[in-house]
């Protein structure tokens, strides 16, 4: 599938953090998000900083547990 193909890619270079740009490791929890991918901890931060509260996060992004997407809600 296509889809198993692109994984693949982005795993063999670990992208950095869009926050500390440290790289963020293939196992580690991390936030998958359009403007890029952040550690768990490092978006959280980020986030509560803009909005004030934590964000709400879908755990299972292309169906890694470790990996999270955000649950985009502009509205609330
Ligand atoms: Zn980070």
């Amino acid at each position: 599938m296509e889809d198993e193909k692109l994984t693949e890619i982005s795993m063999k270079g670990a992208p950095p953090c869009g926050r500390c740009h440290m790289l963020v490791a293939r196992y580690a929890p991390q936030v998958v998000a359009t403007t890029g991918t952040y550690h768990r901890e490092c978006y959280e931060a980020w986030y509560f900083g803009h909005y004030g509260r934590r964000p709400s996060l879908l755990a299972g992004f292309n169906g890694d547990r470790h990996r999270y997407q955000v649950r985009e809600a502009k509205a609330a």
